[in-house]
């Protein structure tokens, strides 16, 4: 048995996580919940004195906005739809029929209007749109969402529903860039906070197939993306549970993010792993949360 099984092994046994049957699908305990509820006061704590615009959205997204994203160009291995029984009595009939004939049932379910978030982001790029310019000074918002990949796995760092708390600036080019440094040095700072081992890395998207590698490529030659890594299930691969996106005039672009000058705004991301980064803590501090160490426990809960 290698150490991701058995490390998803003791979460289950300590009663952390909580098996479902399927991989990456997990529920989570009180205790596993105050972790991730502690480390967001922390993050508030360090972000509020910016006063971002807080904005909630639903784990589910218009899948007209999502169409728009392009989403499926660049990831279409990892997105997740909503479909739902939109039939008459007959069809329910066969539909009861074809599920107790042991067939596959699920054919005759169409597309809904809701396709699930695939980062906390997405949905907020066309609903800031919808407002008109963007300030000259650029503005800023907190995000929180559960999040839906389909990326099954035995490692508890990759989970198939899972939360991400993101902030985004959309403004002038400097400023964007600015704002994305100064969280990669405060997410240092707060993860070293809590007791984590931490190092940042340049990154890139899973883009999917031929054409993706292109995309790869030139992400990771222009520095577009940047992850916070900390060993969770390996030490020589190490998990990213921060990461920091560049998106250039991309988005202002695709969306119709401008200035009242017209100039498309730049924009930048960035995203908490959350139940990433409490799988960190655990891992490296225990499972047990009273014997974690004095100072981390009072970072956390003061
Ligand atoms: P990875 O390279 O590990 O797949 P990613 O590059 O796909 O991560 P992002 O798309 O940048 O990650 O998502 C933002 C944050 O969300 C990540 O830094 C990570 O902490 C978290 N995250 C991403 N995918 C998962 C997952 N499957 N399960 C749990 N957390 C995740
Ligand atoms: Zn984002
Ligand atoms: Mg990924």
């Amino acid at each position: 048995m290698d150490m991701q099984v058995s490390f998803l092994d003791r979460l289950f046994e300590a009663g952390l996580l909580i098996e479902t049957g399927v991989d990456g699908l997990y529920g989570r305990s009180g205790q596993f919940e105050d972790v991730i509820a502690a480390f967001e006061r922390l993050i508030d704590r360090t972000g509020g004195p910016d006063g971002a615009e807080a904005i909630r959205f639903p784990p589910g997204m218009n899948r007209a906005y999502f169409e728009a994203s392009g989403y499926m160009k660049s990831f279409p291995q990892l997105a997740g739809t909503i479909h739902s029984f939109c039939g008459c009595e007959l069809d329910h009939v066969s539909l009861l029929k074809c599920m107790e004939d042991g067939q596959d049932w699920t054919k005759g379910q169409e597309a809904t209007d809701i396709v699930l978030t695939p980062a906390a982001c997405y949905p907020l790029y066309p609903t800031i749109a919808k407002r008109g310019a963007v300030k000259a000074g650029g503005q800023l918002y907190d995000l929180q969402s559960y999040c839906f990949r389909h990326e099954p796995s035995k490692d508890p760092a990759r989970q198939q529903l899972f939360r991400m708390r993101e902030y985004v600036f959309m403004g002038p080019q400097d400023q964007v860039m600015a704002f994305r440094q100064r969280w990669m040095d405060r997410g240092t700072e707060m993860m070293r906070s809590v007791g984590l081992d931490v190092h940042i890395d340049v990154a890139n998207d899973p883009f999917f197939g031929r054409a993706g590698r292109l995309l790869v490529n030139n992400q990771r030659d222009q520095n577009l993306k940047f992850e916070l890594l900390i060993p969770i299930t390996s030490v020589e691969k190490p998990t990213a549970c921060m990461s920091f996106n560049y998106h250039q005039d991309q988005f202002g672009l695709k969306w119709g993010l401008h200035f009242e000058s017209g100039e498309p705004v730049h924009t930048a991301c960035v995203g908490f792993g959350l139940e990433r980064i409490a799988l960190a803590l655990f891992h490296t501090h225990g499972l047990d949360v009273a014997e974690w160490p004095d100072d981390v426990r009072r970072v956390l809960w003061g």
